[in-house]
């Protein structure tokens, strides 16, 4: 997929995506608190899953909800998992309904890589926000749209949220 932001990130994900080695996958280095908090997408970590930002977002606020066990199977998902995937991706609705108040939701997994999985290793559930007009088909792959709000800034005002629905 093509770099959409964020340039001197680029090569930083880069070396993950060539290496989708477990010791290498972003989602567990995210999960273990490996990544530099200055480059931290991760906006709440929960008992068996947590929530972050995708730096290669189809749209403002695009959200992925992780299981913290690296695993690729939704097969394999227990029902502790699947209950706090499930608790996550509505906390993150109403957090993103909050903040960037989003007109409706695309919200699902790629299984696999023939699905278009970007790290098929590491179950991830995709949850991006839409407006009226944005686009007319949810861009899969390879599109290139500007980003108006700072990626940043909105992990600040998530982190923020999730911490009051959590409280
Ligand atoms: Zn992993």
């Amino acid at each position: 997929m093509e770099k959409l932001w964020s340039p001197w990130r680029g090569k930083y994900i880069d070396s993950f995506k060539s290496k989708p080695e477990i010791e290498e996958c972003v989602f567990c280095l995210e999960r273990d608190g490996k990544i530099p908090e200055v480059d931290s997408m991760k906006c709440y970590q929960g008992e068996n899953a947590f929530v972050m930002l995708n730096l290669y977002p189809y749209n403002n606020g695009h959200l992925m909800v992780v299981p913290n066990n690296h695993k690729s199977s939704f097969l394999d998902l227990n029902k502790d998992e699947a209950e706090e995937i499930n608790d996550l991706l509505r906390k993150a609705i109403s957090a993103l309904d909050e903040l960037i108040r989003p007109h409706g939701y695309n919200m699902g997994a790629n299984l696999g890589k023939a699905a278009g999985a970007g790290i098929a290793s590491h179950l991830h559930f995709h949850l991006v926000p839409r407006w009226t007009g944005d686009t007319n088909f949810m861009p899969v792959l390879g599109e290139i749209k500007v980003i108006s709000q700072d990626l940043i800034d909105l992990r600040t005002k998530l982190t923020e949220e999730f911490r009051k629905s959590s409280a």
